[in-house]
C-alpha cells in the first residue's frame, strides 16, 4: 500500500474529514463533516500559532498533514 502524504496550508479548503496534525507542534485536530459541509478552510494552528504572521510558519507555508 503506498503512503499518501498530504499538507495542507490555511489558505486551502478542508478537503475531507479526518484527523490532521500540525507538522510544526504535532497538535492533532479532529475535522467534522460540518466543516466539509460549510466548505470551510483550514486555519492557524492553535497552540503553536503556525500559519499566522507572528507564528512559526507564516499562512502561506503548509502546516496541516492530513493523518486519515
Ligand atoms: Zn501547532
Amino acid at each position: 500500500m503506498t503512503e499518501i502524504w498530504v499538507t495542507f496550508k490555511i489558505t486551502e479548503k478542508i478537503p475531507a474529514v479526518g484527523r490532521y496534525k500540525c507538522l510544526v507542534c504535532g497538535l492533532i485536530v479532529e475535522i467534522p463533516q460540518k466543516f466539509i459541509d460549510m466548505g470551510k478552510t483550514f486555519f492557524s494552528c492553535p497552540i503553536c500559532h503556525a500559519g499566522t504572521d507572528g507564528g512559526p510558519r507564516g499562512s502561506q507555508e503548509e502546516i496541516w498533514e492530513f493523518l486519515g
